[in-house]
């Protein structure tokens, strides 16, 4: 991406959201609600697309990873066993001045407002994030549950369902995409940090030993998912590991991913010990261990985690597509305008294939072009406008492959494609069309 400064890249990325209606503002007409967000038709395209991705990675292309959908809200001992109703919170200081709030431990001095420079600030306090609700007719303490502030408890308390449902044995892993929410005091940079959001998570089950291992594997394993199914460009990305670690933990490593606001953390991958099926064996009174048959021993299982926001992963990948250019623009025959594109990899593009009849003439023959692809593709049946807004308007919405079908298309039985990035075009006779396009979108 050209360079930019940092506030009129971030601002030309959300606009572009909400002007082609991938992510916009909750409740807009009542001026909106901070921290939760909507996504428009390209906006869920597109992370349905992702999430299917990741998926397919961790889950259908493995022998060893099985699924869960677990409920939102579960038993309220789940989350004083994890810790979350005790512990799970940030350290907060207001500046009287100026009003603002800050966590501490990101503020470059926590005795001086970043905001306004004063130095008169509240003393730090803790914000629990956990969003409560009442399950029952009661709404007193006694009836209090949360809404899940992580997708991967449930796995723990669901693990030995699992177990024996599947006749899976140690090592393996349960994995869980759904809403999280967290009631954080600063939702900002657009959707980064929200108050909902969704996480993608994978929890993995071996024994202690050889679990820093699996540790090595599952990092490698998140990592090349960056580089090689979304295409993120190396420079982009970051590993960095935990100075301080939880008591009970062995290793932990971010994957951060560097914004137009500067790096920040996309996922972690965590070495959790057996500290989550002690806490639950715990709480529940259940034997939680695990009988292994090669040895005959019980024990509770080592935990090696993968936990990454599909929010803030979309978002990565949005800042990662947003590309501005000029000079390609002249040779489509249009004035010096600027040509915004997206960079979308086939493969998660919200729309993989646009269908653009030359005249309004043609539409029907190039909407019964785009029924033989409806459901193999992604697809979207362009008619407004001249062929040049078209291109600019896919580009913008980031679609890979335009098939304009025009008038000797009824003579020679071939279609024009044109390619995003390089912008050229190919004559593809119509009876070729679906190879060429299998190739190109599917992989
Ligand atoms: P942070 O330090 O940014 O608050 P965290 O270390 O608390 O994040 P985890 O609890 O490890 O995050 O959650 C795993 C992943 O879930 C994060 O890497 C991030 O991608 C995502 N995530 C966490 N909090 C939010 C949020 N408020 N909004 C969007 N995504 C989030």
């Amino acid at each position: 991406m050209s360079e930019q400064p940092i506030d009129t890249c971030m601002e030309k990325i959300v606009s572009l959201c909400k002007r082609r209606g991938f992510v916009f503002q909750s409740s807009e007409i009542y001026g909106g609600f901070n921290g939760f967000w909507d996504y428009g038709p390209y906006g869920i395209a597109l992370k349905r697309a992702v999430e299917r991705q990741w998926w397919l990675y961790m889950v259908e292309k493995r022998n060893n990873v099985v699924g869960l959908d677990s409920s939102i809200i579960c038993h309220p001992k789940v989350w004083k066993a994890s810790g979350h109703v005790d512990r799970f919170g940030d350290i907060m200081c207001d500046c009287k001045q100026c009003k603002t709030r800050f966590r501490v431990d990101q503020m470059p001095d926590p005795t001086t407002c970043t905001n306004c420079g004063s130095k008169d600030l509240t003393p730090p306090r803790e914000f629990n994030l956990m969003m409560k609700t009442y399950v029952g007719p009661v709404f007193d303490e006694e009836h209090i549950a949360y809404l899940r502030a992580e997708t991967c408890q449930p796995i723990f308390l669901d693990f030995h369902s699992i177990r024996i449902a599947t006749r899976m044995q140690l090592p393996f892993g349960i994995a869980q995409v759904g809403k999280a929410f967290r009631n954080e005091i600063t939702p900002r940079m657009f959707t980064f940090r929200s108050r909902e959001f969704s996480q993608m998570e994978m929890e993995f089950f071996c024994a202690d030993e050889g679990s820093m291992e699996w540790f090595e594997y599952w990092r490698q394993e998140r990592w090349n998912f960056y580089l090689n199914v979304l295409k993120f460009p190396v420079e982009k990305l970051h590993l960095h590991p935990h100075d301080k670690l939880a008591h009970y933990a062995k290793a932990a490593v971010d994957i951060e991913y560097e914004f137009p606001f500067g790096w920040g953390e996309l996922e972690g991958i965590h070495h959790r010990g057996t500290w989550d099926m002690s806490q639950h064996q715990q709480f529940s009174e259940q034997d939680l261990q695990y009988l292994d048959q090669t040895n005959n021993t019980r024990y509770l299982p080592t935990v090696v985690e993968t936990s990454v926001g599909l929010d803030r992963m979309v978002l990565a990948i949005l800042c990662n597509a947003y590309d501005e250019d000029r000079a390609p623009t002249q040779k489509e025959g249009m004035e010096d305008d600027v040509r915004v594109v997206l960079h979308f990899p086939a493969t998660i593009a919200p729309v993989q294939v646009a269908f653009l009849p030359l005249s309004k003439k043609l539409n029907q023959n190039a909407q019964d072009l785009q029924a033989k692809f409806l459901g193999r593709y992604r697809t979207e049946l362009d008619v407004t406008g001249n062929i040049g807004k078209r291109y600019r308007r896919q580009d913008e919405i980031g679609t890979p492959y335009c098939v304009t079908f025009d008038f000797d298309s009824l003579e020679d039985n071939a279609v024009t494609v044109r390619e995003r990035d390089s912008m050229a075009q190919e004559r593809i006779p119509i009876d070729n069309l679906r190879a060429y396009l299998d190739e190109k979108v599917l992989g």
